[in-house]
């Protein structure tokens, strides 16, 4: 499977839910069939941001390695106090 914008490979699967504004990536599908949506390469995907009121979500499990959630949580935390 090919990327939608360019001659490079697909990596990542793209659907768009308009009802919800919401635009999510997943892992790309074995099968295109029966799933609506874009096939994108590693670049184009990286690239995507979402339209103004639209909200990108990125449910590929790469994520988590580029991203580990330790890092993610740790600046949130609250401190803890117990008395
Ligand atoms: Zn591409």
């Amino acid at each position: 499977m090919k990327c939608c914008r360019c001659p490079y490979p697909a990596s990542a699967w793209m659907t768009f839910e308009y009802s919800a504004s919401r635009i999510e990536m997943f892992e790309l599908p074995d099968e295109s069939d029966g799933y609506g949506g874009y096939a994108l390469c590693d670049r184009h995907a990286g690239r995507m941001t979402a339209p103004v009121g639209w909200n990108l979500v990125d449910s590929r499990a790469t994520m988590l390695t580029l991203f580990p959630v330790a890092d993610i949580v740790s600046p949130a935390m609250p401190a803890v106090d117990v008395a």
